[in-house]
């Protein structure tokens, strides 16, 4: 069994002893109350013996006066000296058992007559008795002697006496008739009267403490003084009676009852004892019965409380012991048998205790898969990270590199090795150090869960390779995670095409042809240098120049030379007439514009002048025109815009004085109609 029940039993016993004492004490004190009873009885018991044999004393000093005052009448007591003396006498004694002695004593008081035979001829003229009976007046008064050892026998004896009957003719009584009972008689007398087996019965002299008879007989202390006895002691204080507890001569403890004898013997005292022992048997009897009784309770208690706590608690409790070791050892599938018998507490223990190792096995499962599928998930993952094109790589989080996949040999040349423990920082491009800093670490070092960057790393051959970089926090805080991507031949398709972009826009806005803005580009300029010179209140000017009799240029020389011929406009329209702030366009087919900003009129009309004549002066042969060269007509707009006019007024404006110059012949320049607003 395991230590924790070994350790309870104690206490159970403990508790049980506790709880069985009382009435352990109860019955103690019990008992010893009921010896108390007992002896209490006894007491009583004794006293009224001691009493009741002082009352047989008197009764028998009756009987004896009785007995006497007849025989004293009979003539042949009467007549002293009678030879039927002796057989009367002892006829008499035979049926008075409680005398022993009958005796006739003559006036000079010798025995005459006597049923001790041994007894007859002594004289007891001394004895005070007789003297006192003979001298008696009265003729029934009976004399009682005081304690006397007999003459006849030598035991301790009482006698009664009464004179006889005077004989007729008067005169003094001739003699006295006396009984005798000796106190060893009396004391066979009083013995048994309690029914006990074991009791003393004393007659004592308390005057001299003298033994004067004892039953049982036995005992052989008869005649010896005892003046300081318990017993006499009590007598000396209680002469009426009484009782008390006190060790006899031998020692035996003893309850005795003692009660004075009547008549003249003052001072003599019947004692009854009895054993102490003898009172108590009983009560000790039923005293060890008890304890007896109490200790079998106790013990069945205790047997019953052992076996209801083993099957109740100590088994259940061993079990759980047992069950939690082994679980705590690692064994999950151990439970504890709690049988049916155990404790509704102990039986919920273990079905809790059945349900926490049924998780903790169910836990342990899943655990062990999810160990498994991580074991998988991890060779998955190496594999992947192993065999990846992109090198993945893993930091700290002060972003030194902890992993490095073998993807680093083919992009940077470096073993894996190389790399670990060191900074990204050392291998940068100088330009991109910043924007790494910045874009990447900052971000993430900022609280951004990811962050992306492009940079220039150099490779081991001291080239430099553009690595594109996804980078994401680890959620425990252990660092970061970052996939690196070889992007040089993306970065060069994207710097081919950023160029391609720019030639495009550029295109969009230049004409073909002559390299000149195109119309879409001009549009846009008018709209902003209007707006401009709105707000400025500055004038704003339009050259609008159509080269004459073109169709016919192209019809004689062929639309190439018509190119050529164009091309040769636009040589002029971008040269020296034009300021830098001037912009020269393609407005369509053969026709050309100059958009002149904070220019008025007069200014615009000196540009168009010396653009007509540089055309002249390109002297371009064209057989199909009037002027035998090629010539341009010129319509000039110039006004402070306005807010009622828009750019398209500029335009149709210089339209119309282009038209003007066509009809006027061609070859020449025109400024458009004066308006409020159009300066001319
Ligand atoms: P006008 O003096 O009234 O302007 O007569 P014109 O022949 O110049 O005018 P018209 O509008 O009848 O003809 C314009 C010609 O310009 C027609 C077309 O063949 C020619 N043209 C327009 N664009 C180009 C071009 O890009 N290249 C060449 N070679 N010819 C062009
Ligand atoms: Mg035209
Ligand atoms: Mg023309």
């Amino acid at each position: 069994m395991a230590a924790l029940p070994r350790k309870l039993w104690p206490r159970l016993a403990v508790l049980m002893l506790a709880a069985t004492m009382p009435l352990v004490v109860l019955l103690v004190l019990s008992a010893v109350a009921d010896g108390r009873r007992v002896v209490d009885t006894a007491r009583d018991r004794v006293v009224q013996l001691a009493r009741l044999a002082a009352e047989q004393q008197d009764d028998m000093l009756q009987e004896a006066s009785s007995l006497l005052r007849v025989l004293a009448r009979v003539p042949e007591v009467q007549k002293v000296g009678t030879a039927g003396c002796d057989g009367l006498l002892g006829t008499v004694l035979s049926i008075h058992p409680r005398i022993n002695v009958l005796a006739v004593l003559d006036a000079g008081g010798t025995v005459t007559c006597s049923t001790n035979p041994a007894g007859k001829g002594l004289s007891l003229a001394d004895r005070p008795y007789f003297q006192e009976a003979l001298a008696s007046p009265s003729k029934t008064a009976v004399v009682m002697s005081a304690f006397t050892v007999s003459r006849a026998t030598g035991k301790p004896a009482m006698f009664f006496a009464v004179p006889l009957e005077r004989l007729p003719g008067g005169g003094a009584p001739p003699g006295v008739v006396l009984a005798g009972v000796d106190f060893e008689w009396f004391a066979r007398l009083s013995d048994g009267a309690s029914g006990a087996s074991d009791q003393l019965v004393q007659v004592l002299d308390s005057r001299d403490g003298a033994i004067l008879a004892e039953a049982p007989a036995t005992v052989g202390r008869m005649g010896r003084r005892v003046p300081q006895s318990p017993v006499i002691e009590a007598f000396r204080a209680s002469p009426g009676g009484g009782s008390l507890q006190a060790p006899d001569l031998d020692g035996i403890g003893r309850v005795f009852g003692f009660a004075p004898l009547p008549g003249p013997a003052a001072g003599l005292l019947v004692a009854i004892g009895l054993r102490e022992a003898d009172i108590r048997a009983a009560a000790d009897q039923r005293f060890w019965l008890s304890m007896g009784i109490a200790f079998a309770a106790t013990a069945v208690a205790m047997l019953t409380a052992w076996l209801i706590a083993k099957r109740m608690v100590l088994r259940p409790i061993d079990a759980l012991v047992r069950a939690a070791a082994l679980v705590g050892a690692g064994d999950l599938s151990a439970r504890a048998a709690i049988g049916r018998g155990a404790a509704a507490e102990l039986s919920s223990l273990g079905t809790a205790f059945a349900r926490m190792a049924g998780r903790l096995q169910a836990r342990d499962g899943r655990i062990a898969t999810m160990q498994k599928q991580l074991a998988i998930s991890e060779g998955l993952h190496r594999l992947l990270a192993e065999n990846a094109n992109d090198m993945i790589v893993r930091y700290s989080p002060e972003f030194r590199r902890l992993y490095v996949s073998p993807a680093c040999r083919d992009l940077l040349g470096y073993e894996p090795e190389e790399l670990v423990g060191k900074h990204p920082r050392d291998l940068m491009h100088p330009t991109d150090r910043d924007a790494l800093e910045q874009s990447l670490f900052g971000r993430l070092l900022n609280g951004d869960a990811t962050a992306r960057a492009s940079f220039r790393v150099m490779r081991r051959d001291g080239s430099y390779v553009w690595l594109e970089t996804s980078c994401r926090r680890l959620e425990d805080g252990s660092g970061f995670v970052a996939v690196m991507r070889d992007v040089s031949e993306r970065k060069a398709l994207e710097a081919q095409l950023e160029d391609a972009n720019r030639r495009l826009r550029v295109l969009a806005q230049e004409d073909g042809l002559t390299r000149l803005a195109n119309r879409r580009r001009f549009d846009e300029v008018l709209g902003t240098e209007y707006r401009r010179a709105t707000r400025n209140g500055s004038p704003l000017a339009v050259v609008m120049l159509d080269v004459d009799c073109f169709k016919a240029f192209n019809d004689t020389y062929g639309h190439p030379s018509g190119d050529a011929c164009l091309q040769a406009l636009a040589g002029v329209l971008d040269g020296r007439c034009r300021r830098p702030v001037d912009l020269s366009a393609r407005y369509g087919g053969e026709e050309f514009v100059l958009l002149l900003p904070n220019t008025d009129a007069a200014g615009a009309l000196a540009v168009a002048e010396c653009v007509h004549g540089a055309v002249r002066a390109l002297a371009i042969p064209h057989a199909g025109s009037d002027h035998g060269f090629v010539t341009v007509s010129v319509g000039v707009a110039a006004m402070v815009p306005g807010r009622l006019q828009g750019p398209a007024a500029l335009v149709e404006a210089a339209d119309a004085a282009l038209y003007d110059a066509k009809r006027a012949g061609r070859n020449t320049v025109r400024l458009a109609d004066a308006s409020p607003e159009v300066v001319g």
